[in-house]
């Protein structure tokens, strides 16, 4: 029993000293984990402190969308509200567009319709001033006087009789070069829509046809105007229209035609029929040069004088016994429509009309002289044969008319400035021009008009004639006042 009791013991003290040990590794490994759990902890702590100020800015970002989405609806309204007035004011615009467009061509059409109404065929008279260095002379007493109610009218005091003369336009000696253009520029705009257009200046020497035509560089007359209000014409059409200007100078001396911008101005040139059967002529290698601002077109007119001078000795005279002509084109495209347009405008700058007294004149002068005759007398022929409507237009008798053909027919518009001096001297002459004036007034071109102008009065359609003047109204009776 003893040894059992000791066995016994010794068992149990083994077992309590078991236990001890397992309950040392317990606490052991529960205070490792407790330590771990703590650590987790710590970090769980830490990253909740990082997580605050996110939560912050998505709370921050939830609220702003949230509020976005609430104005979306109002914002979106707004959106469409101010698309919709856009698309009204577009259509406004187009509407605008329309009757813009509508005005524009009504406009052409009363433009159109005055040129028209103002005849064909106009004729005008320029007094020139008495010039310094003149008043000396036995000229002192001025022959030509106007009527002050009527600017259609001009009176000439010859050989102690009162010559009176209607024209469409008399312009005093004191009418500047703007007034003279006033009167020519709804014509000059009229070759932008394709019309043909030719302004003359006829008069004796010294009358003022140079002065008129192409005037001084500080007052420039008719063809640099023209020339300017066509660049400002065109450029207000753009960008539906595009135009091309271009310009050409010819001489036509003794029936030769000269080539006035081209590197040998001394050639003479043809006129043509184009091969293409449309009865338009042309001038083969005739210079043509496309003109785009005032600059250009100086540049145009000083080769143009000094070729027409290079060939002559003394310019002044060579110039009055030919014919200058500036001939303008205006070629225009609508891009949007594909129309096309092309118009001519011819400046002329006629010989001398003054008759060369017969005992004087013999060779190279006298020849002159005829041809001159001959192209004037061929012009007013041509626009009697037109005003009468005969089928035969002679306009083969000279080359200024049949160079001129194509734009003094059909639709074409003309204008002649008649030139006068007021001096006594030139007396004669003036009856001439004047005479000359009233047998090419109210003439009609084109057949869409017949009837709206009559013819002068038989008394002044013959030639002109300086014998045998009577005081004698050289009435037009035009049905248009
Ligand atoms: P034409 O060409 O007919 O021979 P010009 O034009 O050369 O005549 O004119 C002769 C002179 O008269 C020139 O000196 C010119 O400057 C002057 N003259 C002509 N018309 C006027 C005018 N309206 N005002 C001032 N001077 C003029
Ligand atoms: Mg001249």
């Amino acid at each position: 029993m003893e040894r059992a009791q000791g066995q016994l013991e010794a068992e149990m003290q083994s077992l309590e000293e078991e236990k001890n040990r397992v309950i040392e590794e317990a606490f052991i490994r529960a205070e490792s984990e407790m330590k771990a759990v703590h650590e987790n902890l710590a970090g769980v702590r830490m990253n909740l402190l990082t997580l605050q100020p996110a939560l912050r800015t998505l709370t921050c970002d939830y609220n702003c969308l949230k509020r976005q989405v609430q104005d979306f609806p109002y914002m979106l309204e707004k959106a469409i509200t101010e698309a919709k007035q856009e698309v009204k004011v577009s259509s406004a615009n187009q509407e605008l567009l329309r009757k813009y467009k509508r005005e524009m061509n009504l406009r052409k059409k009363c433009h159109n319709e005055l040129v028209r109404l103002k005849g064909n065929i106009r004729v005008l008279c320029r007094v020139r001033p008495v010039c310094a260095g003149e008043t000396d002379a036995a000229d002192t007493k001025n022959k030509v006087t106007f009527d002050p109610d009527d600017d259609a009218v001009l009176y000439l005091s010859n050989k102690g009789k009162l010559m009176t003369f209607e024209l469409d336009k008399v312009f005093p000696t004191q009418a500047t070069q703007e007034e003279v253009f006033q009167e020519v520029q709804s014509l000059v705009t009229s070759c932008i829509d394709g019309f043909n257009v030719c302004i003359f200046a006829y008069g004796q020497t010294g009358s003022g046809k140079t002065y008129t035509m192409e005037g001084v560089p500080e007052d420039p007359g008719i063809n640099q105007r023209a020339l300017r209000l066509l660049f400002s014409e065109v450029s207000e059409k753009k960008p539906d229209w595009d135009y091309k200007i271009t310009v050409s100078m010819v001489e036509i001396y003794n029936e030769t035609l000269r080539n006035l911008l081209g590197d040998n101005p001394s050639e003479k040139l043809d006129i043509k029929m184009c091969p293409d059967g449309s009865g338009q002529l042309y001038v083969p290698g005739l210079t043509e040069f496309t003109v785009e601002s005032v600059e250009d077109i100086n540049k145009v007119f000083d080769l143009g004088h000094m070729n027409r001078a290079t060939a002559c000795t003394n310019l002044n005279e060579h110039s009055s016994r030919s014919h200058a002509l500036l001939i303008v084109t205006v070629a225009g495209f609508n891009s949007s429509t594909g129309h096309r347009t092309s118009g001519k405008l011819n400046l002329v700058d006629l010989a001398g009309s003054e008759r060369i007294t017969k005992s004087g004149a013999e060779g190279s002068r006298l020849r002159e002289a005829q041809c001159i005759n001959k192209s004037l007398s061929a012009l007013g022929d041509v626009i009697n044969a037109l005003r009468s409507k005969h089928s035969h237009v002679p306009f083969r008798n000279s080359r200024l008319t049949y160079l001129l053909q194509d734009s003094l027919s059909g639709d074409s518009k003309t204008l002649m400035m008649v030139q006068v001096s007021p001096l006594e001297s030139n007396v004669s002459e003036s009856v001439c021009s004047l005479k000359f004036a009233q047998r090419v007034r109210s003439v009609e071109i084109g057949p869409s008009s017949s009837s709206r102008r009559q013819a002068e009065s038989s008394s002044t359609s013959s030639s002109p004639t300086h014998d045998g003047v009577e005081v004698q109204r050289y009435s037009l009776l035009s049905n248009m006042k």
